[in-house]
């Protein structure tokens, strides 16, 4: 094919990691290519995880060239690599400019899971997270945001020789950053991900975890069908306003009105799932557990109650384990699915909350929202 002026034009060439289907046909049909080449190429990048194109034996070697010079398979470089003696896997990927995130696999039986990082760092302030102590760098490209499937897929085939054992069958975005701030990057990613040429896996199985940043959570609900998960941690605006500094900007009131929309605009029956993570002496009362009751009054939800995992100087200590269970026998009396997570990879940090890598804090955060910390003296 000649390649067309505008393309090698093109200052910086592509990563075609983070294209989705659709971005992919385009990019084919500017190139003078057919737009099946799309499904083709993308086949290889996400199932049969290509890093090279000259693997992509089913595209003319004049294509595979022309591609050399316009597009790139770029895959961040893994600085850490290890594994819990829980089977948790936690790996440490380097992106540019000394910009590291994390991602953690999480096997169990009939299903792996996969934690990945939708930002480098974050800028969301939670009073109990340790990645809030490290601020906020950049975003994730969706390239960036997909590569860490590419990168933990191709590391578990290699590591299983082939006998599939450890397979990522569902996706969270939980690890670092707040995914509704980098939206149109992670909506093209979790997009690729549900893709039936790339990972295909189901809308169940990608589940998007949010502080509950409001606009973009009305506008997820009218563009995906990914599974939501809100971190909600507190059932007053008190409590809440200084556990989830953004609660200031988009109250409890707001946020639920925001979920019942997100689950109306639903094609399929789904749920929400409500994350609350249990910390002594400050949302773990009785009384909290009924008003988390009423909060979640008409919204198909499931709790998930995260015992806190502590890390230096939090302030903050785990509910005991009998509070944790009381609270959610209460929730469960109410009707309500209640589950206490188990924590997985405590040793290596790799547990809700542990994600820790120095990056560089261009948020200015400690002027955004200047709080006193809740239950700390
Ligand atoms: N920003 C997104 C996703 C990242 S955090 C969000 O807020 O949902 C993933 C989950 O881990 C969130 O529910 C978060 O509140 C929880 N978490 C953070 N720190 C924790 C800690 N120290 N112990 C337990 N859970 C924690």
């Amino acid at each position: 094919m000649n390649v067309p002026v505008n393309l090698l034009d093109k200052p910086v060439k592509q990563n075609l990691l983070g294209m989705t289907l659709q971005d992919l046909e385009v990019f084919f049909t500017e190139a003078g290519e057919k737009a099946f080449r799309a499904s083709q190429v993308m086949k290889w990048l996400h199932q049969m995880l290509a890093s090279d194109f000259d693997e992509m034996t089913n595209i003319s070697k004049h294509l595979r060239e022309t591609l050399k010079q316009i597009a790139t398979i770029e895959v961040p470089g893994i600085v850490f690599d290890q594994t819990s003696t829980d089977g948790t896997r936690k790996w440490v990927m380097q992106l540019d400019g000394g910009n590291k995130i994390e991602t953690v696999y999480i096997p169990e039986s009939g299903r792996g899971t996969l934690c990945i990082s939708s930002q480098v760092g974050c800028a969301l302030d939670c009073s109990f997270c340790s990645t809030a102590r490290q601020g906020f760098s950049r975003n994730l490209t969706s390239a960036e945001i997909v590569a860490q499937v590419w990168m933990a897929s191709r590391l578990l085939n290699d590591d299983s020789f082939g006998k599939n054992e450890q397979r990522i069958t569902n996706v969270v975005l939980m690890g670092m950053g707040e995914p509704l701030l980098n939206y149109d990057n992670v909506l093209k990613a979790v997009t690729i991900l549900m893709e039936d040429n790339a990972y295909g896996l189901s809308k169940r199985r990608v589940t998007l975890s949010t502080s509950g940043v409001l606009p973009k959570l009305d506008l997820l609900g009218e563009q995906s069908e990914v599974a939501l998960a809100v971190s909600l941690h507190a059932v007053t605006d008190e409590v809440r306003d200084s556990l989830v500094p953004i609660n200031q900007k988009y109250p409890l009131k707001e946020l639920m009105a925001s979920c019942r929309q997100y689950i109306q605009n639903q094609k399929a029956k789904s749920h929400i799932t409500f994350e609350y993570v249990m910390l002594n002496g400050v949302n773990d009362s009785k009384q909290d557990a009924i008003k988390l009751v009423k909060l979640l009054k008409g919204i198909p939800a499931k709790v998930n109650l995260i015992p806190f995992n502590p890390f230096p100087d939090s302030g903050y200590d785990c509910s005991p384990m009998p509070v944790i269970k009381n609270f959610k026998d209460q929730l469960m009396k109410s009707g309500l699915v209640a589950t206490i997570r188990k924590t997985r990879g405590e040793d290596i940090d790799a547990a809700c909350g542990q994600l820790v890598g120095k990056v560089e804090d261009k948020s200015r955060r400690e002027r955004k929202f200047d709080q006193p910390r809740y239950g700390m003296n």
